[in-house]
């Protein structure tokens, strides 16, 4: 076939590679004087890949993005005697990413920075309404400046019905890569090619797709199992990325994530090292099966943190400590101004050290709460010391001791869970209405045992006020973390 020319116009010079439909040659336009890859068909003169080429030529020129392989032309010729059609498209200078897997899994961040093109190929392929079906290694090129292209579509469904192009309810595409939905024959939509990319993704993380074997069995474990995470193939990948794809993998498309646009912002987060951001899965099934639909509910949350002004925040509620604890020590206890700054400086070193855990709550909405360990230790910690004050120092009678030992640290953990919750409507984030609660705590606490003389009612009054105010005032006095 080498050397024959096409319609008179389009000269075949040298094979780049073959896949199910036929062979794809590097060529010349001799008419525009111009590189091109013409797809030629494997069968000249059969009928259904003739269909197919056509339909293939037709979904990709539905589409312009500079990560899908454009198509120029499309036409027939005789190869072998026999009429057959062709596909003419852009060239690209690269190879697929099947063949750089054969060097191993690759590096997170090729993946994170590869995957966000794929998404934005599949993005643009979806919103023309058009599903590929086939997404996999050999399907998407790499040129030498690592530039994703997206190609064939040979057997991607137009949402406007194509019906008769495969028998309806066919299962087809590639085993490896097929979502459950496409397994069953069922309608397929985005989610069908996110559950491949899901697939890809695991691909490259890990070196292999999340089921291998003998065909048969491959398809039946994509209905039935989960595959083993990728971080446990590959422990060094970023927990939100191995969650990610495992949100691509769910067997129900409803489940995964709303479109391929908020897989790409979801890969760039989880490359920055980013807590997973919530994915919202589209709002009905019904809704996944319309492969419009995702352009239209498309729903972007992403909370970004601005990591100094976090660190900042630390250190300013953990001075507010200090100078609290300093004052309440001199004005309640009477101590020298010396030790009482010493201990004041112990405090924001102590309590700066238990939230130094900021990374994992940081970018949480207030609405996501959760204390950290820091409240935890804080409250078992003010237990203990009540309850040593109680038994000894304080008039109280041995069995308010002896309660406190044993309901005060659950108590304090609900009180605190309540008290975060008030202030997230202060605090910017989940992680910082959890420091200020946490800072109430400790300053509330030594408040309760600087009066703990007098009668218990009026000590736990004073403790709680004092975290109370402690709490809002911290809130208030952090800085807002949370960009836009
Ligand atoms: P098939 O439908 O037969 O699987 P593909 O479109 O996937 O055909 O192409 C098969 C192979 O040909 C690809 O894996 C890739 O190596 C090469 N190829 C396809 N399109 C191009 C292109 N536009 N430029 C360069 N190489 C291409
Ligand atoms: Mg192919």
């Amino acid at each position: 076939m080498q050397g024959s020319v096409l319609a008179g116009r389009y000269r075949l010079e040298e094979l780049l590679g073959a896949g199910g439909m036929g062979q794809v040659w590097r060529g010349t336009d001799q008419r525009l004087h111009r590189q091109v890859a013409v797809k030629v068909l494997a069968r000249p003169g059969d009928r259904v890949l003739t269909t197919r080429l056509l339909a293939e030529a037709r979904a990709a020129a539905a589409l312009s993005d500079p990560h899908v392989v454009a198509v120029h032309d499309v036409g027939e010729g005789q190869l072998g005697g026999l009429p057959s059609v062709f596909l003419v498209m852009e060239l690209v200078d690269g190879r697929p990413l099947s063949e750089v897997l054969h060097e191993g899994p690759l590096p997170v961040d090729d993946v994170v920075r590869w995957g966000e093109q794929i998404c934005q190929a599949l993005e643009a392929a979806h919103r023309a309404g058009v599903v590929h079906r086939d997404v996999k290694p050999s399907n998407v090129l790499i040129t030498g400046t690592g530039r994703m292209k997206l190609c064939d579509f040979g057997i991607a469904r137009r949402a406007v019905a194509t019906q008769g192009l495969t028998a309806t309810g066919a299962a087809i595409g590639t085993p490896g890569y097929m979502a459950p939905e496409q397994i069953r024959g069922d309608t397929v939509g985005p989610a069908t090619d996110l559950y491949a990319l899901g697939c890809l993704l695991y691909e490259l993380l890990t070196g292999l797709p999340p089921f291998t074997g003998e065909a048969l069995s491959v398809l039946s474990r994509h209905l039935e199992r989960t595959p083993i995470s990728v971080r446990e193939r590959r422990p060094e990948v970023p927990v939100a990325l191995d969650r990610l794809v495992g949100q691509l993998l769910a067997k129900d498309p409803g489940q995964r994530p709303v479109s391929a646009a908020v897989v790409g912002d979801a890969l760039l987060d989880a490359g920055r090292g980013r807590v997973a951001t919530r994915i919202p899965p589209p709002a009905t099934r019904d809704e996944a099966a319309d492969p419009l639909a995702d352009t239209r509910t498309a729903i972007r949350v992403r909370p970004e943190v601005d990591k100094r002004a976090l660190k900042w925040g630390r250190g300013r509620a953990s001075l507010l400590l200090g100078a609290l604890f300093a004052t309440d020590l001199l004005v309640l206890a009477g101590m020298a101004p010396l030790w009482a700054a010493l201990l004041g400086l112990v405090a924001t070193g102590l309590v700066s050290l238990l939230y130094d855990d900021g990374a994992s709550l940081a970018s949480r909405s207030p609405e996501q709460m959760r204390e950290s360990g820091g409240t935890i230790l804080l409250s078992l910690a003010a237990t203990v010391i009540l309850t040593a004050v109680l038994l000894f120092w304080s008039p109280a009678p041995w069995w308010v001791a002896l309660l406190t030992a044993m309901g005060g640290c659950p108590l304090l953990m609900a009180c605190a869970s309540g008290v975060a919750r008030l202030l997230t409507r202060l605090a910017s984030t989940a992680q910082q209405a959890d420091m200020a609660t946490g800072v109430g705590l400790a300053n509330g606490t030594l408040a309760a045992l600087l009066v703990s003389q007098e009668r218990v009612l009026v000590a736990s009054a004073m403790g709680v006020g004092t975290w109370l105010a402690t709490a809002a005032l911290t809130a208030v006095l952090m800085p807002t973390v949370r960009r836009a």
